[in-house]
């Protein structure tokens, strides 16, 4: 009888699947005594991919609450660009005692994410976003500036809406 047992459910396959139960059973209490979700699997890209804090996407310049623009030219990231990637018009604005960017572009098939430029910022004008789909067809997607709808420094680049999430703006 045993012998005819064994022929029927192959030892190892027993061994295996009894291993593989235990394993499942320690991760499931685990996991509850944590209060740790069992769904590990991200849904990406339904829902929108959490990175890192620190991680460096597209750089992005930033506005105060009033809406204006906080960046005051002073040059600092442009220099200090290893890629040389930024390129900013300065210029006045009436009513504002700082000066104000006319143009600020931003080549992002040169940018090596190393955030010295944000770093280099002494007033909090310019961050690297949570974006991390960047890609594009065209080289041109990749000259990012002030002015337009879809492709400015202000903006979520049409390829990157599963790389970011309202959450990610704080
Ligand atoms: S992250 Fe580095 S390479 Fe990219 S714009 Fe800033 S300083 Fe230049
Ligand atoms: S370092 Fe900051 S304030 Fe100066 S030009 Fe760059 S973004 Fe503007």
């Amino acid at each position: 009888m045993t012998n005819f047992l064994k022929t029927l459910i192959p030892q190892d396959i027993a061994k295996g699947l009894y291993l593989t139960g235990q394993h499942f059973m320690r991760v499931f209490r685990t996991a509850n005594r944590r209060k740790v979700p069992l769904h590990v699997v991200s849904e990406y890209p339904e829902v929108p991919a959490k990175v890192q804090p620190r991680f460096r996407g597209r750089l992005t310049l930033l506005k105060d609450e009033q809406g204006e623009i906080k960046c005051v030219c002073c040059l600092a990231c442009e220099k200090i660009c290893p890629t040389q990637v930024i390129t900013i018009e300065s210029g006045k604005k009436e009513g504002r005692k700082t000066k104000i960017p006319l143009r600020y572009d931003f080549e992002m098939e040169r940018c090596i994410f190393c955030e010295f430029c944000v770093e280099s910022c002494g007033f909090d004008s310019i961050i690297l976003n949570h974006q991390f789909e960047l890609a594009a067809y065209n080289r041109e997607d990749f000259s990012i500036g002030m002015l337009g709808t879809s492709q400015n420094m202000f903006e979520l680049t049409p390829v990157g809406r599963y790389s970011y999430s309202d959450s990610d703006k704080d």
